[in-house]
């Protein structure tokens, strides 16, 4: 059996990156519209000077550039994909049924998490800037400190990983993810998981929603 396209929804810290690498190994390509939106960024092109503003105010970019940047770098005919941070709104939800999966069989998996739990979460991350592996300063620190375990990577901090951002990411994720979830609802295709235990209970029920 084909695997199932995976639209992953989680509010900013409920473990979308981590569980992504998880189902990575299951077969799947993985694609993030923050990673692709920090990489233009980095490139310091035009458009990443003015994805840089919006971004560290934590505020949505706008659909039509982010459904190009998101096109450009998918091929289906590879196989299923994880869509990590897209859609956002309404309008990114309907522009992937249209002109991305269209017929393709598809589940959008929501990781439930509360809201003090996410705060803390994304507060306390770091990030490998090499391998873009995640850490916790909490529950999952470096061995050694600001290096990654991994591939001694420089652990970096996200710069609107910071409490005031934070609020700002939560307010929009807040405000954008109820008719998401209401149109994949009506689609038959929402499931809810509980993300606030652990990262292995958290995939196990990905995993059979799968059925890998
Ligand atoms: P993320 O890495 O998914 O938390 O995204 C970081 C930031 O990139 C967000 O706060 C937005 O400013 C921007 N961004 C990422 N994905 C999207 C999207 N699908 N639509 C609009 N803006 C996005």
């Amino acid at each position: 059996m084909s695997m199932p396209q995976i639209i992953l929804l989680g509010a900013p810290g409920s473990g979308k990156g981590t569980q992504a690498a998880r189902i990575v190994e299951l077969g799947y390509n993985h694609v993030s519209t923050g990673d692709l939106l920090r990489a233009e960024i980095a490139k310091d092109s035009k458009l990443g000077q003015k994805l840089k503003g919006i971004i560290s105010e934590g505020k949505l970019v706008d659909d039509q550039t982010v459904l190009d940047l998101l096109k450009a770098n998918i091929d289906l005919q590879k196989g299923a994909y994880i869509f990590d941070g897209f859609p956002r709104t309404i309008e990114q939800a309907k522009m992937l049924d249209e002109q991305i999966i269209q017929t393709e069989k598809a589940y959008a998996i929501y990781l439930d998490v509360s809201f003090d739990e996410l705060v803390s979460r994304i507060v306390n991350r770091r990030t490998c800037g090499k391998c873009n592996e995640i850490y916790n300063l909490v529950n999952k620190p470096p061995k050694t400190e600001g290096v990654c375990d991994r591939c001694g990577g420089e652990l970096v901090h996200r710069k609107d990983d910071n409490e005031k951002t934070v609020q700002n990411r939560m307010d929009v994720f807040k405000g954008q993810i109820e008719p998401i979830f209401s149109h994949y609802e009506k689609k038959g295709i929402l499931r809810r998981v509980d993300a606030s235990i652990n990262p292995d209970t958290t995939f196990g029920q990905i995993k059979e929603m799968v059925g890998r």
